[in-house]
């Protein structure tokens, strides 16, 4: 194929070429910028690749080829929650009577869509324990954000305004100091202990007046159940401040117990994590915030109210945190969303939690004696390894998630939490059958064997994947996005 690298021209495009033929006679001289100013009118025509359709489709068709997802392989993304997403979901989120819905309509034509975003905010509620929920945010981070501006709010109109800390345990997801900072506040950290859960002890001494709150995930990142929340409940409540919920990890108790039971005031969800719609490479997402009794009008504006007559509105509050989006959301996550759920129904519902917790232990009991557990027991969705047993190979975590691709499977989250040097954070989720996990377990033990009798295969791979192994950092700080033929 001749290519003019020199250009640096779309690769596939051959001058002259076009993907669209115009009657000549309709067209001909016809001038695209007809009535733009002559100063506003480019000087040269754009650069852009020269190729027919059928180039764009088998372009296009490959790299999609060259694409992992959960629809093509396990994905047990520690953290992330990588589940089946129902097609159905897709189905009904792509109806036009939702997507050509114009977001400025007025509530008097759009009460199916605020009676989805109504209900769904109800079955949240009752799932998670708590009194109301806003759809309004985008991610969780963006959930933890308005949780945050909820907490400070509330404080406020107290007129309590020392009130300027979090307390963020030294596990908890990087989105949680950052959201704090933010919203103004200031992180303190608090200590795990040995177990992996909040160290009370520690927590004691940072109890004071300028704590706003503190912020909690359970299970948390270790993928363990923080059982001193009720005590934990009752110390910051007592010293004034509010407690926070990142429930990302919301899958894993998910039917079994419930935030508002445990004493949370404020949470977020990730829809995109527990309740099915896809996501991976940064999107779309929606972060739901729910709170307790007495706090539900300082949710963002708008929220979806319903009147006497069953009609829906839109309210606005000036109590409220403020606005924290454009209009309502991620409408289609949220029709997904409320699609999983009325699928899965009330007592499959309740299925979710206990199968992903037992995946997740049957994945750790077997992989043990290969991989560092440094943290025995019963995991819940999710658990750590420290790399692997075997210290004496040199091969690193980041060697192990490398060889994995080679294999044909996501690499799990590594190097997170940050806790442990060679964390290795598995996920495998409810929805992967026992054949599935079986081979993925028999693939994490060839590698452990590999990496002891031929450990620069496993250290030099990927071998099989379209790009072999990347400086990250260049790739993460200067990718190229293109699919240029690159100068040097
Ligand atoms: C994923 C995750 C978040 C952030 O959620 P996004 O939707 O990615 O913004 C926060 N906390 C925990 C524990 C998470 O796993």
């Amino acid at each position: 194929m001749i290519r003019n690298y020199d250009k640096l021209i779309f690769e596939l495009s051959k001058e002259g070429r076009e993907g669209y033929s115009l009657p000549r006679k309709q067209f001909d001289g016809y001038c695209m910028c007809k009535g733009l100013p002559e100063n506003l009118r480019r000087e040269s025509t754009p650069e852009l690749p020269e190729v027919t359709e059928f180039d764009v489709v088998r372009h296009y068709t490959n790299l999609s080829n060259k694409n992992f997802g959960v629809d093509t392989g396990f994905y047990p993304l520690g953290s992330c929650t990588m589940k089946y997403n129902p097609r159905i979901n897709e189905e009904i989120a792509a109806h036009p009577a939702f997507t050509q819905l114009h977001p400025e309509a007025p509530a008097e034509c759009t009460q199916g869509a605020l009676e989805v975003y109504y209900n769904l905010a109800a079955s949240l509620a009752e799932v998670s324990g708590l009194s109301a929920f806003t759809l309004n945010p985008y991610a969780g981070a963006h959930g933890e954000l308005t949780g945050l501006m909820i907490m400070r709010q509330y404080h406020i109109q107290r007129g309590d305004l020392k009130r300027t800390k979090v307390i963020v345990p030294d596990s908890a997801h990087g989105t949680n100091p950052a959201s704090a900072a933010v919203c103004g506040l200031q992180i303190v950290e608090v200590k795990s202990t040995a177990n992996g859960t909040v160290d009370v002890e520690d927590l004691k001494p940072l109890l004071d007046d300028t704590v706003a709150g503190i912020m909690m995930t359970n299970p948390n990142t270790l993928g363990i159940f923080e059982t001193e929340i009720p005590e934990i409940s009752r110390l910051v409540h007592e010293c004034g401040g509010l407690l926070y919920y990142d429930g990302a990890n919301l899958n894993a108790v998910l039917g079994k117990c419930r935030p508002g039971d445990m004493g949370f005031d404020i949470m977020h969800i990730n829809l995109h994590k527990t309740f099915s719609t896809p996501h991976g490479g940064g999107g779309p997402g929606d972060g739901p915030v729910g709170v307790r009794e007495g706090l539900e009008h300082l949710l963002p504006n708008p929220q979806v109210k319903k009147d006497a007559e069953g009609k829906f509105y839109l309210d606005t509050d000036e109590a409220s945190s403020g606005y924290v989006s454009n209009f309502l959301g991620n409408f289609g996550v949220i029709m997904r969303a409320y699609t999983y759920i009325l699928t899965l129904g009330r007592e499959n519902v309740k299925m979710v939690g206990p199968l992903a917790v037992l995946n997740a232990n049957y994945v750790k009991e077997a992989l043990k004696g290969e991989y560092y557990l440094p943290i025995e027991g019963v995991c819940k969705h999710e658990f750590v390894f420290d790399g692997l047993a075997d210290k004496s190979t040199g091969v690193t975590t980041l060697d192990i998630a490398k060889r994995l691709l080679d294999y044909g499977y996501h690499a799990p989250t590594i190097y997170f939490p940050l806790l442990f040097h060679q964390s290795i954070m598995i996920e495998p989720t409810e929805t992967e059958s026992k054949e599935t996990l079986d081979e993925f377990i028999a693939v994490m033990k060839k590698v452990a064997q590999e990496a002891i009798e031929n450990p620069e295969v496993v250290k030099s791979a990927p071998h099989s994947t379209p790009v072999r192994r990347l400086d990250e950092t260049t790739a993460a700080r200067f990718p190229k996005t293109t699919y240029r033929q690159m100068k040097g």
